[in-house]
């Protein structure tokens, strides 16, 4: 995507870190640098001073869109493509730099499909774009990457009250900047990393997650491949499946094992990775069924080409794109080398001739210890002029970085307009993540961690379900009916009450 002029044009972005300098002597020599600038102008009442939010990824897009939302300035400074990232290949806002997934919609019994459904009620734009741009992936919510990140770049620069500088933040913002919110993810720039970590007088923890490949579905050999979701979900064709017999499957993990990968730095080699998103050669290396229990699970699948043979393992690919051409190996993210990632997977029947649109790779996460450096409504102790929102506390995914983002700009908008912002109650989704990442977690032992039922307070026995059981007896199923249940009330009486 090709730089944008207007409000991301440099020069205004200089102009714009003067004007929270003396405001009242730059509004008009603002008139002289384009049609961005001119909204900030326009918008300019008693309250001058805007909301800076650094980073334009899912929690900063989400901060901005809800305190614009709430009638409050914002400006959002994002170094790309200025500055790049390891991982992001766009300039686009919100970018998804892995899989295209916001995993389960299920709002009846999973807990991402509850986070998902509260941030809707909450006008979410991440959630209406991600709707918008939909594309087949059974139970799970999939978008389309480019159009998602389109519309919610859209989105946020035709709002009245959002100007969008293409900027670094490459040190601690200028004392003027009062309501500051910090949502550069995983990958924060270095200058910026250093600063905070001296203000904090934290050490920054990082670890790696690796990316997993993507395919193009014309180089897929459908006379091996065939078209089906696990137990014919969704439409029940949303998946491209791959098998593999014993034979191949042993020396498919013998491969993995052997692969070349690619070496840790020094100081690297310490560092963990987190459970949800572990490299298939890291998996491979844990037991030879590791990966034919986890992601090349066979199950509730049958190969048309040969429905009596059950195979010992298959690759899923899911759709990526709108347009259906490009499809990613579910799971398969990894640390081989690029050369040895093809050679390897080509091996894989269906396979044989595949075009790779991106191959799977290393990258850095970083993030500060939540629990205890911030407040409940994610403020810095140490300096409450500055928020973090995003995977930056210590949540892990698109949905959760999006969700504290959608609170951070909430929190931050109300504090603007001097109102009050209690956190959403602890049995909502939102809730419950927020509890993790401000305190709910033990410091000592922090890590990453996405939305799930464990982090939800426990039910009451007092309640009952609808055909008048005691919830204490709830199993299974029930017993996450019950919790999406009563964070689906829950977020509703809290909007009722801070809207
Ligand atoms: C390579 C990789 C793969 C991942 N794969 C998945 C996945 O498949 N599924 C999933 O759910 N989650 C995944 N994650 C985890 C996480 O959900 C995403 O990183 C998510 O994008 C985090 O949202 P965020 O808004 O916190 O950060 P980001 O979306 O990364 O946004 C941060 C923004 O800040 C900008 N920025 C950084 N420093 C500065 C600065 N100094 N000044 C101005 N701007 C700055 C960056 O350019 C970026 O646009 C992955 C993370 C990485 C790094």
């Amino acid at each position: 995507m090709a730089p944008r002029l207007g409000a991301n044009n440099p020069v205004i972005s200089r102009t714009l870190s003067f004007i929270s300098a003396a405001n009242g002597a730059v509004r008009f020599r603002l008139h002289e640098h384009g049609s961005g600038a001119l909204t900030l102008v326009k918008k300019i009442g008693a309250k001058v001073d805007p909301i800076h939010i650094i980073g334009g990824g899912l929690a900063g897009s989400e901060a901005a869109w809800q305190a614009a939302e709430l009638g409050v300035m914002v400006v959002l400074h994002e170094m790309r493509p200025v500055r790049e990232t390891e991982a992001h290949q766009t300039s686009g806002l919100a970018e998804l730099v892995c899989s295209n997934s916001f995993r389960s919609d299920d709002a009846l019994y999973n807990a991402v499909g509850v986070l998902h459904e509260e941030m809707r009620r909450c006008g979410s734009l991440v959630m209406r774009m991600a709707d918008v741009n939909r594309v087949p992936a059974g139970g799970a919510l999939a978008v389309d990457r480019d159009g998602f990140s389109k519309s919610v770049e859209d989105a946020l620069e035709g709002h009245d009250l959002i100007t969008i500088v293409r900027e670094e933040i490459d040190g601690l913002p200028p004392a003027e900047w009062k309501n500051i919110i910090v949502a550069t993810g995983p990958l924060t720039s270095a200058p910026l990393a250093q600063a905070i970590t001296e203000l904090t007088g934290e050490d920054g923890l990082a670890f790696f997650d690796a990316i997993a490949p993507i395919v193009l579905k014309d180089s897929i050999d459908f006379s091996r491949a065939w078209f089906q979701s696990r137990y014919d979900k969704g439409e029940g064709s949303d998946y491209i499946n791959c098998p593999l017999d014993d034979k191949q499957y042993e020396a498919f993990i013998s491969g993995l094992i052997k692969g070349e990968k690619i070496s840790f730095h020094e100081w690297e080699a310490t560092t963990p990775y987190f459970e949800g998103c572990l490299p298939i050669e890291v998996m491979a290396a844990r037991g030879m069924e590791t990966l034919s229990y986890g992601p090349m699970k066979p199950v509730g699948l049958i190969n048309p080409h040969t429905p009596n043979i059950k195979p010992k393992a298959v690759v899923q690919l899911r759709q990526d794109n709108a347009l259906g051409t490009l499809y990613n190996m579910v799971g398969f993210q990894t640390k081989l080398r690029h050369g040895a990632q093809i050679k390897l997977f080509r091996t894989i029947p269906g396979l044989e001739n595949a075009e790779f649109a991106r191959l799977g790779g290393l990258h850095r996460n970083t993030f500060i210890n939540g629990p205890k450096l911030l407040t409940p409504d994610l403020k810095l102790k140490a300096d409450t002029r500055f928020r973090f929102a995003g995977q930056i506390t210590g949540c892990e995914g698109y949905v959760e970085s999006a969700a504290i983002g959608l609170l951070a700009g909430r929190f931050a908008a109300f504090e603007q307009i001097e109102r009050p912002h209690p956190a959403p109650w602890a049995s909502t989704a939102l809730g419950s993540l927020l509890g993790h990442v401000t305190g709910g977690a033990d410091p000592d032992t922090y890590q990453p961690m996405n939305i799930n039922f464990g982090l939800f307070p426990p039910l009451s026995v007092q309640e009952k379900d609808t055909t008048g059981r005691k919830i204490r007896r709830l199993r299974g199923k029930d017993r996450k009916a019950a919790y999406s249940r009563r964070a689906l009330q829950e977020i509703d009486g809290w909007l009722a009450e801070f809207s």
